[in-house]
């Protein structure tokens, strides 16, 4: 039998099945335990997040009256430690080539239907005129793993390419970085180049399944794929992004494998993962979501969101077009603190007029403009945030934690998204957007803690007025 340890590098001993198993069964057997789910509550309101026993058994308890109350709870964390700001990305395709065959990605290397694509530097810098012209200034770069058409130096020219464009007031300040696990040495190029977060799905941390899902190219290898956060985090990547393919595999089983995954990194490196990204299956090109069969309803996949935040409240949590307007409006109550917005998931896809799909990775579920949904989140009451601050700061890993835990975060990261959103409102917003966006401009000025903040604000919010860009703190 293969032992647990969380500060283990071996990939079976830190995701332990054994442990997984036994925390499934901890948590069956306690979920009507009512005393204990309340004494696990009680420990999660003091903010210091929880076991991946303790949240399993939060998840699997059915009584109403608690869940409610783990609601509450993920909302006031996430009101505490994320104030109501929601920060804003899009995903960059790059390239479709792939030599995987994973069994539910349309780029898996036997699909012969969909063109296979790879953007020129010309044709990276037309994508980012064209987000940078919608107002992004945070992009998720995308590709399949493919060491002929895609090897680390065109993924460093790329992100090369996209830092060097300043169009009209335009910039992407921060590129986060989803491609498949990598070299230490790569990690470290990546590094170099000035990457925000490096993003890596485990799929499923189930192992047998995922070797099945990945049956042939590189990605079949799953402790290479599962100790990917370690090599990078060697490579000198401070911030790195988790998450699974809800639907591939059982929920409760991936649910325990990320806090698992967190409290491994948390254990060797000192520091847990920056963001955990929560996406679920699609229907795609040769796709069909419905094979898999470990769907989840909507109601599972927010109660999911609702412990994660308890669980761990100092992470970022992602969602992105893959979920209809609904849902993210949901579940972004309930801790998610980042979303993309205006996204197209294929090659190219930017500088089309209408979506493409042929050469699409998922269908998108939300197909408004970014100027949509910032004017939709503003509404709902959240502030739109472009803020790319902490990781130019220099505030990544441990001191972005260190940041978050003090509660400073207000008087850092609340003008900041102010400010932001202010450039936003001058160079991209519709006059509908602009006008409720100065008036919550304008209000959100007085939850500023620091008076001495709050007059920088303003000087700073006349400056942009006045075309300067580019401030924060
Ligand atoms: N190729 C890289 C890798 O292997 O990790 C990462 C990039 S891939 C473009 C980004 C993510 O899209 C994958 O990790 C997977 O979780 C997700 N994805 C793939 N097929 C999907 C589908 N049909 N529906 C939703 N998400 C999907």
């Amino acid at each position: 039998m293969i032992k647990y340890d969380p500060k283990s590098l071996k990939a079976e001993e830190f995701i332990n099945d054994e442990e997984i198993k036994e925390t499934l069964k901890y948590a069956d057997e306690n979920k009507d335990n009512l005393e204990l789910v309340d004494k696990i509550i009680e420990k999660a309101k003091q903010r210091k997040g929880l076991s991946h026993r303790e949240a399993s058994v939060l998840l699997a308890c059915e009584d109403k009256e608690r869940i409610e109350k783990m609601y509450n709870l993920a909302e006031q964390i996430k009101k505490d430690f994320y104030g109501n700001r929601i920060v804003m990305f899009a995903p960059l395709y790059l390239s479709n080539y792939c030599v995987n065959g994973c069994l539910y990605c349309p780029y898996h290397s036997k699909n012969k239907n969909i063109p296979r694509k790879k953007l020129t530097q010309e044709e990276v810098k037309n994508e980012v005129i064209a987000l940078q012209d919608m107002g992004h200034k945070r992009l998720a770069i995308e590709a399949g793993e493919d060491p002929v058409n895609n090897p680390i130096e065109y993924i460093l020219d790329c992100i090369k390419t996209i830092y060097s464009i300043k169009h009209k007031n335009g910039a992407i300040r921060r590129v986060n970085v989803n491609i498949a696990a990598t070299t230490v040495e790569n990690y470290r190029k990546l590094k170099e180049a000035g990457i925000g977060t490096y993003i890596l799905f485990q799929e499923t941390y189930h192992k047998e399944s995922y070797e099945y899902l990945h049956p042939t190219g590189p990605k079949h290898n799953y402790a290479y794929h599962t100790e990917a956060m370690d090599r990078a985090m060697e490579g000198g990547i401070d911030d790195v992004g988790i998450g699974v393919l809800f639907g591939l595999d059982k929920y409760r089983y991936e649910f325990a494998g990320l806090l698992m995954h967190a409290e491994h990194l948390e254990a060797v490196h000192g520091v847990g993962p920056h963001t955990i990204s929560l996406p679920r299956v699609k229907k795609a090109d040769d796709i069909d979501p419905t094979d898999f069969d470990n769907s989840l309803s909507d109601d599972m996949f927010c109660k999911i969101a609702a412990c994660i935040r308890i669980a761990v409240p100092y992470t970022g949590m992602i969602i992105s077009t893959r979920e209809t307007p609904e849902i993210r409006e949901k579940i972004i109550r309930l801790g998610v603190s980042q979303i993309s917005g205006g996204s197209r998931t294929s090659v190219g896809g930017y500088c089309e007029e209408e979506r493409p799909h042929d050469t699409e990775q998922f269908d998108v579920s939300d197909n408004r403009t970014l100027d949509e949904v910032v004017n939709w989140l503003m509404r709902a009451g959240y502030i739109p945030s472009f803020c790319t601050a902490c990781y130019r700061e220099g505030r990544t890993g441990d001191r972005f934690m260190s940041l978050c835990k003090s509660g400073q975060i207000q008087n850092c990261c609340h003008p900041n998204a102010l400010m932001t959103l202010k450039e936003f409102l001058m160079d991209y917003a519709s006059p509908d957007t602009k006008e409720i966006g100065e008036k919550l401009i304008e209000k959100e000025i007085d939850n500023i803690p620091k008076d001495s903040v709050k007059d920088i604000v303003r000087e700073r919010l006349v400056k942009i007025e006045n075309g300067e860009r580019d401030f924060r703190f």
